[in-house]
């Protein structure tokens, strides 16, 4: 039986990863869950699956969880010294890493310091510390399956390998704005951002994949996971997510993925990883898709795709700016702070004030994401002034 952490158990990838666990009975021990507030939730999943740990990381839901909890066999811990107590007390196989944002990178440093494999759904963690990751992985040789379903497309895609290989076509979604003049961008609601075409997903990327910053986000994380460069990195509109990404071979033969757009695939991919198993989910019925199409994504209208692709190019500390930064952004914008155009513009006046380095350390990683965010608050105070 595999041994799993699942980080972000509440959330949208954390709840599907169980779901997963669910359809492969025998195969799958829960040995430690966490999440942030949802304690109720974490209540009902801890009674399911029997963890041997439960990790809540904000202190009054924690407070909460202790207060209800009935389960004397189970250690109940709090906060983000919580987390990483837990992967290092209970053995464990895997960790999924499903929490939003830049909580994630701590974690996923502990468990690759510890030599435990990972999904990695937590994207944002590669796009800042890219190069921690890189480091601490080349130490222990631990495996990262990306659970974003582009890059586990492009895992399925280059299973015989990457010799010849040309470049990575990534699709996107094109979000719920595509068709949309750029004019009209400026008066996008909350709500029409947070209605995604295709996808169900937390508020975080949501918001992401409407301005594109999504695709600028996943452009960075390919870069470190497939070690290809950034001008072999294409990113395609396809508006009807069947393909979940392809790559071209110099002999031009081009490997696509394709899939009903459901996260359990690409989770499932990388709990069985290396095994492939049937599944019981719906699955794809050629029949019933009138056409499939693929164009250029238009930076202007999308100028955070733009400016990952910049940011990505510059490296060193740029892209963790761009991340603390854009996390600052989305948060203003779901609290009606600042407009829908004004994520793209406060990411970039935001980069365009910083120095690169190099990233030495976490502790040196954590300071320029702070830097990062207080500046971005600067421009939320003036937006709001
Ligand atoms: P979500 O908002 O639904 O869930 C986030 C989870 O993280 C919750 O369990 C929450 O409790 C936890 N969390 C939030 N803030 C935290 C904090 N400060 N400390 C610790 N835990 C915290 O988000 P999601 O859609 O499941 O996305 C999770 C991650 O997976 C993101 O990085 C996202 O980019 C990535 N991802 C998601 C999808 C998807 O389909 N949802 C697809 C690809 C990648
Ligand atoms: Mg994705």
């Amino acid at each position: 039986m595999k041994r799993l952490a699942v980080l972000g158990a509440t959330g949208s990838i954390g709840t599907q990863t169980l779901q997963v666990v669910d359809a492969f009975p025998g195969w799958f021990e829960v040995t430690i869950l966490a999440g942030h507030s949802n304690w109720q939730l974490l209540l009902q999943q801890a009674e399911k699956y029997q963890p041997k740990c439960v990790v809540i990381t904000e202190p009054s839901a924690y407070e909460k969880f202790k207060q209800e909890n009935r389960n004397t066999n189970m250690t109940v811990l709090c906060g983000m010294p919580g987390v990483l107590q837990a992967l290092e007390q209970f053995p464990t196989d895997m960790m999924v890493g499903a929490m939003s944002g830049a909580a994630g990178i701590e974690p996923t440093l502990k468990a690759l310091e510890l030599g435990i494999d990972l999904a990695l759904a937590n994207k944002e963690t590669l796009v800042s510390g890219g190069s921690l990751v890189r480091k601490a992985q080349q130490k222990t040789g631990v495996n990262i399956i990306s659970v974003d379903s582009e890059h586990s497309a492009i895992y399925q895609c280059i299973e015989d390998g990457t010799k010849c290989l040309n470049k990575i076509l990534l699709t996107a979604s094109g979000g719920p704005f595509r068709t949309w003049n750029k004019e009209d961008l400026y008066k996008v609601t909350k709500a029409q951002a947070l209605k995604h075409p295709n996808w169900s997903m937390g508020q975080k990327i949501t918001i992401d994949s409407a301005t594109l910053m999504n695709k600028g986000l996943e452009v960075i994380e390919a870069n470190w996971l497939f070690n290809v460069d950034y001008d072999d990195i294409q990113v395609l509109v396809h508006p009807q997510s069947v393909v979940h990404s392809m790559v071209e071979y110099g002999d031009g033969s081009v490997l696509a993925h394709l899939g009903k757009a459901d996260m359990r695939i690409p989770i499932q991919y990388a709990l069985t990883w290396p095994e492939r198993q049937g599944n019981p989910f719906p699955k794809l019925d050629f029949t019933q898709i009138a056409g499939l199409e693929f164009y250029a994504p238009d930076f202007e209208k999308f100028p955070a795709l733009k400016l990952a692709y910049e940011v990505g190019r510059v490296g060193k500390s740029a892209p963790a700016v761009l991340n603390g930064a854009n996390e600052i952004a989305v948060a203003a914008f779901l609290k009606d702070q600042i407009g829908f155009m004004d994520i793209p513009a406060l990411v970039q006046w935001v980069v365009e004030q910083h120095n690169p380095v190099e990233i030495e350390s976490f502790s040196h990683l954590l300071e320029i994401d702070q830097w990062a965010r207080s500046q971005a608050q600067v421009f939320v105070q003036n937006r709001k002034a």
